[in-house]
């Protein structure tokens, strides 16, 4: 008798414990279906520059590029600003470099060696990459540059710094002299480079900027972004320019408005 008393406890607690397990289950699952509709995989969404992926429909194509009709836009352009004496020097802890070349559909990137960091605004940040737009994003008394450079640096997930260096026409580009013919054509190609090079090279001498807080110029374009565009522009010439705008295919972002923010700068 004692037996089966036993027995009945035992089935009993078990189920009792499966029946608390599925709870937490399906507690588990709710949290996560919410969690998606938060942050939902765009990954496969495609986004471009003209047509129904065009800039102005960003914010429809996909819940987690919602950011892109955002009011702290980026790229906006340039018209006013303001001296701030008080904006410090960028520090620049740059090191020679080899690099992975990638067409990933939206712009050509220059992958670089962990190591490379910037100190701006009490804060480090690392370089990541840096990547070409034709035309310029970013415009300067309404007027679009011919090619524009992003240096996209990370502090943490919600803390970019991206320097953008316009490019006007002029003599050769030494980075675009030794790399442009290597620059791979098609979609998810690459083209790996072992040799090495320097990359503070690659920014004028003088490098006073322009600062406002923005966003990414791509989808999620999430609001994340400090903004340092270089007051100095550097050249390339002008076949290297047409070369490179035939593969980056209009691959800029027309301006945002401005909304509240201040435009600053800073001098040398
Ligand atoms: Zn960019």
């Amino acid at each position: 008798m004692k037996k089966l008393f036993n027995i009945i406890v035992f089935v009993l607690s078990l189920l009792f414990i499966t029946n608390n397990f599925a709870n937490d289950n399906g507690h588990e699952k709710k949290k996560k279906s919410e969690h998606n509709v938060e942050t939902e995989d765009c990954s496969h969404v495609h986004w471009g520059y003209k047509g129904e992926e065009a800039p102005e429909h960003w914010p429809d194509l996909c819940t987690s590029f919602s950011a892109c009709g955002g009011t702290v836009q980026s790229p906006i352009d340039i018209s006013k600003a303001v001296h701030d004496k008080h904006l410090d020097p960028i520090i620049f802890d740059y090191y020679r470099t080899k690099t992975n070349i990638i067409n990933n559909g939206h712009t050509i990137q220059f992958n670089v060696d962990k190591g490379s960091t910037i100190s701006v605004d009490h804060k480090d940040y690392k370089l990541l990459q840096f990547h070409f737009h034709a035309l310029s994003e970013h415009t300067i008394g309404g007027k679009h540059y011919p090619l524009e450079i992003h240096f996209v640096h990370k502090n943490s997930d919600d803390d970019y710094a991206v320097l953008a260096l316009l490019i006007k026409e002029g003599k050769p580009n030494p980075l675009l002299t030794k790399y442009l013919n290597k620059f791979p054509k098609y979609k998810n190609t690459s083209f790996r480079s072992l040799g090495k090079f320097e990359l503070i090279k690659l920014l004028p001498h003088n490098k006073s900027y322009f600062h406002y807080n923005g966003s990414l110029t791509t989808p999620p374009c999430s609001e994340v972004v400090n903004w340092y565009v270089f007051r100095t522009a550097l050249t390339a010439s002008k076949s290297q320019l047409k070369k490179l705008s035939q593969m980056l295919h209009h691959n800029y972002r027309p301006v945002q408005p401005l909304n509240k923010r201040i435009i600053s700068f800073s001098s040398e």
